[in-house]
């Protein structure tokens, strides 16, 4: 390490928080120089295979020529413009080609500025919509458990409570109703009494209920599941049973991920809100959208006050819009569905080793994710620096270790990265 990049590294050790470590006893951060396509060049000049996508952003790899290119030439000519009273190009785009993608009936789009943002806004527009037809008691919502849907206050109080850490905010945070954790797996035999806890809350509480909030299909940071589609299917019919909105935060699972274009897609269904997120910008910029059906917007305009109550200063920031049309083209022109397919065969074929590992309690694939779960939680600091020796960057919490790598990864790639996966789970947990 030059004296440079020690004294860069040491002042952030100094004055920087980073997500979730300590400020007295921080763990380890490395100094990023460049990145290009699947690899993340470090400042001293090693190379890492990403695994992460960068929080599942960063789906056609980084320093992609045709996102910088587009985002350059709209910096030439808007970068920002207020969203009151005007509008541009690039949202206008954007709005069409997610209205044409996205689950049928969602013909409403508001942008906002992140993933946790878009999960306000959308259970905003949920309180909203009830407050309209004259029900303001109606204003909670039911989730399912080891759900995560951001770190603002109202995303918080639909992340599962363990993990979300409520007891932390209690007081502070709203309380509400979580069913139990759907158990049949995404490809097992359906088992009607995986819904039993669901529809129990419902028919118990849904005249104060105004919507429910789920991640379809794969429950991200909450725990890695992916559950069965059945479930997502039950979940729309007793929304629609009990007159409950359905708001699917698919800012994880969006833009084919989970080897449908939508988690939703698995099961055929559409929600009556929509938050995207995450991938929208191919991992350029942040930027969220959250899509309503033609009735939930009339609905809300219709009743007091009439309008929606929510405009972020940086609502549509027009580099974001322009990058996420084209990140999305991208994604259509590509032949994805075969992508995503070959990577979910070398995640499966890669991981396999894992699971008779020492300490390894599940394996499980779906898409362009690939998940070891184990019986006890990591020692971050230990194995960052393994993973990093191996040449790649995956980092794991808790009990969890996953990747989710850019869709550009080749083949090799790709096995160096889940062989790198194996051989670092076996050294931390040795026989
Ligand atoms: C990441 C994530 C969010 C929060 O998005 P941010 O952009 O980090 O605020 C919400 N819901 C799900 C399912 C996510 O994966």
């Amino acid at each position: 390490m030059d004296k440079d990049t020690g004294k860069l590294l040491q002042f952030d050790r100094q004055h920087i928080w980073h997500p979730y470590t300590s400020i007295d006893n921080p763990l380890e951060v490395f100094l990023v120089e460049s990145a290009d396509g699947v690899r993340i060049r470090l400042e001293d000049g090693r190379e890492l295979i990403d695994g992460m996508a960068s929080w599942w952003s960063v789906i056609h790899g980084y320093n992609n020529p045709e996102l910088t290119r587009t985002l350059r030439e709209q910096a030439g000519r808007l970068a920002h413009v207020m969203f009151g009273g005007l509008t541009h190009r690039p949202a206008i785009d954007l709005a069409r080609l997610l209205i044409e993608i996205v689950p049928q009936g969602l013909r409403r789009v508001f942008f906002c500025d992140s993933g946790s943002v878009a999960v306000e806004v959308a259970m905003k527009m949920a309180i909203q919509y009830s407050y309209a037809q004259g029900d303001a008691g109606k204003n909670r919502f039911l989730t399912i458990r080891s759900g995560y849907h951001g770190d603002t206050f109202h995303a918080m109080s639909v992340c599962d409570p363990t993990t979300g850490m409520h007891q932390i905010y209690q007081g502070v945070l709203p309380q509400y109703f979580f069913a139990d954790t759907p158990a049949c797996r995404f490809s097992d035999a359906w088992r009607e009494e995986d819904i039993h806890s669901f529809r129990q809350l419902l028919t118990e509480h849904h005249h104060s209920i105004c919507a429910v909030i789920l991640e379809p299909i794969v429950q991200g940071a909450g725990g890695m599941r992916f559950y069965h589609p059945e479930y997502l299917r039950r979940v729309r019919t007793l929304c629609d049973e009990f007159a409950v909105l359905l708001i699917a935060d698919e800012i994880a699972t969006g833009f084919g991920r989970s080897g449908k274009l939508f988690g939703c897609d698995h099961a055929g269904i559409s929600p009556d809100i929509l938050c995207l997120g995450k991938a929208l910008t191919g991992g350029y910029m942040t930027l969220a959208a959250v899509l309503a059906t033609e009735k939930v917007g009339h609905v809300i305009s219709q009743g007091e006050p009439g309008v929606f109550m929510h405009g972020p200063t940086f609502m549509a920031n027009a580099l974001a819009c322009s990058v996420a049309v084209r990140s999305i083209q991208l994604l259509l022109e590509s032949n994805w569905q075969e992508n995503i397919a070959r990577i979910e065969c070398g995640l499966r074929q890669g991981l396999e080793p894992c699971r008779t590992l020492p300490g390894v309690i599940d394996v499980r694939v779906l898409g362009a994710i690939g998940v070891v779960e184990l019986a006890v939680a990591v020692n971050m600091a230990r194995i960052q620096k393994l993973f990093i020796a191996h040449g790649v960057w995956i980092r794991p919490f808790g009990r969890l270790v996953y990747v989710m790598p850019p869709y550009v990864i080749t083949d090799e790639d790709l096995s160096t990265l889940t062989r790198a996966l194996c051989r670092v789970v076996e050294m931390e947990f040795p026989k």
